[in-house]
């Protein structure tokens, strides 16, 4: 890397660590309700109602509320990883998809599906990585660096999806980065340093790496983890490779949350520590009701525990919030031209036609190559 790159690097990183911390310090403003049985009763009835009327199917991911994550299958939904959430709007027949995850999902559900009204609980609802990763600024580092094929993670706005020739998840990127090895290419990567890392490790690809982290992941803690697995000595470790490289070392598998998910059933242990979003605990456990899943040490040296393994974006996605979106979109109507919602997903078209065709790209690898999951087990 150039001493100007490092310099660039530097400075962006601290304005983006403030863009990051001013979104967290109004997200701890915000009042947490706690709704009794009686009243989760009623709020899932309506918002089945909801759905059903306004022909919406609703697509979660795993790190939502465990009560999102069952309406979405109840009603005929869907609860994935984003690329498997991206695939399901794009294949649905309905004729809305309500998002329950971050802003990024909703926005790769409108470029994939761009006759369908695309709406979400909250538009607050967002992610260090994308925030970290504005356009002006990657699209500098991007032409600094001609040479080098783009390849963007799937957290991050349309406007880099624009901006970059592969769009991966974390579930295909070791599988699309080796390919693209093969082929000769060196790769720019934004924006999960560690993911990033965890890739130019396992594949020996040349990678300049863009310099930002999920706040959930890089809470993990190598030692505490070390001092569980002293607690814990027959259990697996399954990791997410946006956890830091001395986490991901003493993992046993190291996983996109699917392949986390495949795993956990697949290996002969009954116990597991997890590091990665506890919303996944709920599939987990529903998979795999007799055995036993522990969420990995947040604690210890430099913590700050912004997080504490479990994603405030995503924790925005309530019921109240989903049936309020709900029932905009009814009062909306659904001729044409339809009024436009509060929390409606827009993406220009420019933006959208640029950013579909990275995208295009992975689904089609994907469609071409089986997925596997990758680790020590
Ligand atoms: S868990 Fe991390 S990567 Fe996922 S949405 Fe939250 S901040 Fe972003």
């Amino acid at each position: 890397m150039q001493k100007q790159d490092k310099h660039m690097i530097g400075d962006r990183l601290a304005a983006d660590t403030e863009l990051v911390r001013l979104h967290l310090e109004k997200l701890a403003s915000q009042p947490c309700e706690v709704l009794s049985d009686a009243v989760v009763r009623d709020y899932k009835l309506r918002i089945l109602d909801a759905l059903n009327h306004c022909d919406a199917k609703l697509v979660a991911h795993y790190y939502t509320d465990p009560l999102l994550q069952d309406l979405a299958e109840e009603s005929g939904g869907y609860v994935g990883d984003s690329l498997e959430m991206a695939r399901f709007g794009r294949d649905c027949d309905a004729s809305t998809l309500v998002v329950g995850g971050v802003r990024f999902m909703g926005e790769s559900a409108k470029i994939l599906s761009p006759d369908k009204r695309v709406i979400m609980p909250t538009l607050d609802a967002t992610c260090s990585l994308d925030i970290a990763c504005p356009i002006d600024e990657f699209s500098k580092f991007c032409d600094a660096h001609p040479d080098r094929t783009v390849v963007v993670y799937a957290n991050t706005s349309a406007a880099v999806k624009a901006r970059a020739d592969w769009v991966v998840t974390s579930s295909i990127a070791l599988d699309i980065v080796e390919h693209l090895m093969e082929r000769g290419e060196k790769i720019l990567w934004a924006p999960d340093r560690h993911l990033g890392n965890y890739i130019r490790e396992t594949t020996g690809a040349d990678m300049l790496l863009w310099d930002s982290a999920c706040i959930v992941h890089e809470e993990f803690k190598a030692r505490g983890l070390r001092d569980m697995r002293a607690l814990y000595p027959d259990a697996a470790i399954l990791a997410h490779p946006e956890s830091p490289s001395e986490v991901l070392a003493i993992a046993d598998v190291v996983g996109s949350t699917t392949q986390i998910i495949n795993a956990s059933q697949s290996l002969p242990q009954r116990q597991f520590i997890v590091a990665t979003d506890r919303g996944i605990f709920h599939k987990l456990q529903q998979l795999s009701p007799d055995k036993e899943f522990i969420i990995a040490p947040t604690a210890g040296n430099d913590a700050t525990c912004r997080s504490c393994a479990s994603c405030p974006w995503m924790g925005m996605n309530t019921l109240p919030s989903l049936l309020e979106a709900l029932d905009s979109l009814a009062a909306s109507g659904t001729g044409k031209p339809a009024t436009l919602l509060a929390n409606e997903i827009l993406v220009d078209s420019d933006t959208a036609g640029k950013a579909m065709l990275p995208l295009q790209r992975m689904l089609d690898f994907a469609a071409d190559n089986q997925l596997k999951v990758r680790g020590k087990a």
